[in-house]
């Protein structure tokens, strides 16, 4: 792999007795020490510009403030020194890297890893929290939709939720989360009927495990869940923010990830074949943290995972089939899974309307296809719907891609429907 890497990140101190310190990227480039093909960039910071596209403007300043004051305690366990406004925006700056590097083709054993820290999962529109002041990913998937993509997709496998990244585009569809993580760890979010809202209804994905979640359930929920709903949503680039706290050793967690689990996890990633740069994200056992990113870079060197023994337990094929139900994902219908599509139609809140021109299908209350009733409805409110009429496609219930009546696989956005209506 590609690593971005600078010294900035180690410059950011958060004192002694803390978790997250210069230490774990020095553990990291020890253990990358003894693998081939490993090659380093050093990119330029993240612009002050950029991480505006994300967080409060003034939010930003007073970042910027309080660590030319010296840093200090932002919160109680967010710590900044001076240099962590340098070290934030060049964990930002590798972030962005990633993203643009893999979208310009770097795939296989040229994938990009960014190991920045502060790291970023945590970090809301206008606060730090969780050690995180930049939400990274966040800006990178930002700065890859101004220049080339069209959507993105964030697969979160840190053993937190990242409440902040998914804050950040909770009513958008052009950003697709999905996040595995511990139930009832901080911060408490992340709740499997955290789904978006508005126009980004069904473009998040929450998977909440019990402690102790063994690779095979992992593995799991990544096959039953993740893969489909990503499979469908179709972005032009995979973020994934990767934190290796969910290891079993890992100091902080209860899970029982292995070492051979993030092969795993990297494995099925790769194989999604979409452009993907790797972000990182917590962990916090300075030899799995090492460890673990060392297989990342294996897997994409050539290694081939080894498949757990054993079957998930009931608690995660009960939660898997929960999320395939919720998102719409065991549907047969011509198209795709409609989510959306739980009820009748004018029963649906009003706010799903504004603004989206949708498409929308004929369903029986018992959730069975009309068949030939499938229809092309331009409206904003529930109400218009009822007088609405058309015949051309329909829409796939999660915000991406839509497949027509002939099969034909496209995006949806207002010009597609302005297409439809006029045939
Ligand atoms: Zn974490």
């Amino acid at each position: 792999m590609q690593f971005g890497y600078t010294e900035h990140c180690l410059e950011h101190d958060t004192g002694p007795r803390h978790p997250e310190t210069a230490d774990r990227l020095q553990a990291i480039r020890e253990g990358l020490k003894q693998r081939y093909e490993v090659v380093y960039r050093e990119p330029e910071l993240s612009s002050r510009e950029a991480i505006r596209q994300v967080h409060d403007p003034s939010y930003v300043q007073d970042v910027e403030s309080f660590c030319r004051d010296g840093g200090g305690k932002w919160d109680a366990d967010t710590i900044a020194s001076e240099a962590t406004w340098e070290a934030a925006l060049a964990a930002a700056g590798l972030a962005e890297w990633a993203a643009k590097t893999a979208l310009e083709g770097a795939s296989g054993r040229k994938t990009p890893f960014a190991l920045g820290r502060p790291p970023g999962h945590h970090a809301v529109f206008d606060d730090a929290m969780g050690f995180c002041f930049f939400n990274n990913t966040a800006v990178a998937a930002e700065s890859a939709l101004e220049s080339s993509a069209d959507s993105v997709a964030i697969i979160d496998w840190d053993v937190h939720h990242g409440n902040g990244t998914q804050d950040l585009f909770y009513d958008r569809n052009d950003v697709f989360y999905a996040s595995i993580h511990e139930e009832g760890l901080y911060p408490g979010t992340g709740e499997a009927n955290e789904t978006g809202t508005g126009v980004g209804e069904g473009a998040n994905l929450n998977v909440p495990l019990p402690s102790g979640v063994p690779d095979s359930g992992y593995l799991h929920v990544i096959e039953e869940v993740i893969v489909p709903a990503f499979d469908r949503f179709d972005p032009d680039l995979l973020l994934v923010s990767a934190g290796f706290d969910a290891h079993q050793q890992d100091p902080i967690s209860r899970m029982h990830l292995s070492t051979e689990g993030y092969a795993l996890l990297t494995d099925r990633l790769r194989r999604l074949g979409v452009p993907t740069g790797y972000v990182l994200e917590g962990g916090y056992g300075l030899e799995t943290l090492a460890d673990g990113v060392a297989m990342v870079h294996e897997t994409f060197d050539g290694r081939d995972p080894i498949v757990p023994d054993g079957d998930p337990n009931r608690d995660i094929v009960d939660l898997t089939a929960t999320l395939r139900e919720e998102f719409g994902l065991d549907w047969e219908s011509p198209g795709v899974g409609c989510r959306i599509g739980h009820g009748l139609l004018a029963d649906l809140p009003a706010s799903i309307w504004t603004g989206l021109r949708l498409v929308a299908h004929v369903q029986t209350t018992t959730h069975e296809w009309l068949p030939g009733s499938i229809r092309l409805l331009s409206a904003n409110s529930a109400d218009e719907l009822t007088s609405a009429s058309g015949s051309w496609g329909f829409w796939s219930g999660t915000p991406g891609a839509v497949t027509n009546r002939s099969g034909e696989k496209t995006r949806w956005d207002e010009t597609t429907t302005q297409t439809a209506m006029s045939r």
